[in-house]
């Protein structure tokens, strides 16, 4: 077994940075469903750039490297804990070598132990079987999806959708429901994974293990066979799309699994994951450690370089009917009064990275720098320090927006700050704070860390790194760094108006149809 330590960094850093064919073929199927020159266009055409950035760089394909979770199948007599520590000293290099952010944090002190161990973490779950090889199955399950995870206990009333019973119509509404409540915020299009019984964390855990069904295979059981194929039909007709912009491809990929409960509980648990669904698998020879075969990588393969020749065409398309703006920082109230929902923007200069540790401490303390003006930037990085002590941005797409809503408006006009970039839009405080004070909020395409990582040009600065690397304020010098206006001054949110107009179309689906 000595070379399983090295046979799983190989597993973290293929998962970490390329997408598995399965993936890829469905992303590439959402993209022939959107029609050119849409808002949803773009979007798909940034993740696919992104895709082939990631793989040539052999860089993370999302800055959020997620909660590494091993599901790991041995034959009778091989070491556990052998694996574990194996494993353990993997995800530490992994994260040294800039593939893995480091993620995991002490949840009473906040504090970040810098190489993604911890309490708990990572997740290696064992099972034993009769088979002569090891089967590792890896997924890096990010916060963005992972928040928009949700469980129903039946009988339960459902916005838009009415009562779902206890039976295999209510557990169609339920999972419709799912797909209508994660709106863009979890990096849609997305894959979900539902689980249907067991109690609150077993159904969860089944839920989860869906997500490591290949995304092309058929249920054996015919009742969720057909109801994995009706919510791949119907929730599509939701309309919420890419990044939630509107649009044709809202899901990807939808496994339902079953399991007993107790009478007197019926949970739906369904795992919602985004587009960078990285999961990735190897079979192990017990004797050596040595990779004998990767998983998921049956099938065509899908040549993204192809599609970027596409992609460069119709966001040409895309730009045309849209105006594209120009803004370097500090930026007046005026120039910011001047944008409209809709509005691309490209940015240059120095914007000012700050998530949740950020907002929380400027709440009570001065900000470091003067903010007046400038760009504030949802976004937790993968940074790696170069020998003669320089910062680079390895991967540094938007965090989601929404963990901000209590604090952002008030954070605005406290400091001056013209404009935030995230993903998943913010509520109905933050729009109201644009209208009053003069701001817009941008949407950048969740995911795209590469994407965005190539934009910046430069490390200025950075604050508060006592918080760790993904939650210290960066400053960080870009050119042309391009996002849409999604919410403006003038009341306008395009997040709102996509959630209304998918709960009228979720209401179309009330009706009994699994009898
Ligand atoms: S693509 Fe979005 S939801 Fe997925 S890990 Fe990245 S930021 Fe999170």
């Amino acid at each position: 077994m000595e070379k399983f330590q090295q046979s799983m960094y190989d597993l973290i850093v293929e998962t970490s940075t390329k997408l598995p064919k399965d993936v890829r073929r469905a992303i590439a199927r959402a993209k022939a469903r959107e029609n050119a020159g849409t808002r949803a266009a773009m979007a798909l055409d940034t993740i696919v750039e992104n895709i082939q950035m990631a793989d040539e760089n052999v860089s993370p394909i999302c800055q959020d490297t997620g909660l590494p979770t091993f599901k790991i199948k041995v034959p009778v007599g091989v070491n556990q804990m052998e694996m574990k520590k194996a494993i353990r000293a993997a995800i530490a290099e992994a994260t040294k070598n800039g593939k893995l952010r480091p993620n995991s944090v002490d949840s009473l002190t906040g504090k970040n132990s810098g190489d993604n161990l911890g309490e708990g973490v990572p997740v290696i779950k064992f099972e034993q079987w009769e088979n002569d090889y090891i089967d590792v199955r890896l997924i890096l399950k990010g916060g963005g999806c992972e928040n928009k995870n949700i469980q129903y206990s039946l009988p339960c009333e459902l916005e838009g959708l009415g009562r779902a019973g206890r039976d295999l119509d209510g557990i169609r509404k339920c999972i419709l429901h799912a797909v209508y409540q994660a709106q863009g915020q979890g990096c849609s299009a997305g894959f979900i994974g539902v689980g249907i019984g067991g109690d609150r964390s077993s159904g969860y855990e089944l839920a989860k293990e869906q997500l490591f069904r290949p995304v092309d295979d058929v249920n054996p059981i015919e009742e969720l066979r057909q109801l994995e194929e009706y919510i791949m039909e119907n929730a599509n007709k939701l309309g919420i799309g890419t990044m939630g912009f509107g649009g044709e491809s809202t899901l990807l990929g939808c496994k339902i699994g079953v399991m007993h409960r107790i009478p007197a509980s019926f949970f739906v648990s369904v795992a919602y994951n985004c587009w960078a669904f990285r999961r990735m698998g190897v079979k192990i020879d017990p004797a050596t450690g040595e990779i004998i075969e990767w998983l998921y990588q049956d099938g065509e393969d899908v040549d993204f370089s192809k599609e970027l020749e596409k992609a460069e065409a119709a966001v040409a398309l895309e730009q045309g009917n849209t105006r594209v703006i120009d803004l370097v920082p500090p930026l007046s109230e005026e120039q910011v009064r001047q944008l409209r929902v809709g509005d691309v923007v490209r940015i240059s200069g120095v914007i000012y990275t700050g998530r949740d540790a950020i907002h929380k401490y400027l709440m009570d303390h001065d900000a470091p720098v003067d903010l007046n003006g400038q760009i504030i930037y949802h976004c937790g990085p993968v940074m790696l320090k170069d020998e003669e002590g320089r910062w680079h941005a390895k991967a540094a797409g938007p965090t989601t927006s929404i963990r901000e809503e209590p604090y952002q408006g008030d954070i605005m006009k406290k400091f001056g700050v013209r404009a935030v970039i995230g993903k998943g839009g913010m509520g109905a405080k933050t729009l109201q704070a644009l209208k009053e004070h003069g701001g817009v909020y941008l949407n950048a395409i969740g995911g795209a860390a590469q994407y965005y990582a190539d934009c910046i040009k430069s490390v200025e600065g950075v604050d508060l790194l006592e918080f760790g690397i993904p939650e210290a304020m960066w400053h960080l010098r870009v050119e042309n760094f391009t996002a849409v206006v999604t919410m403006d001054s003038h009341g306008n949110s395009l997040h709102e108006d996509v959630e209304k107009s998918s709960l009228e179309k979720l209401s179309q689906f009330k009706e009994p149809v699994f009898k």
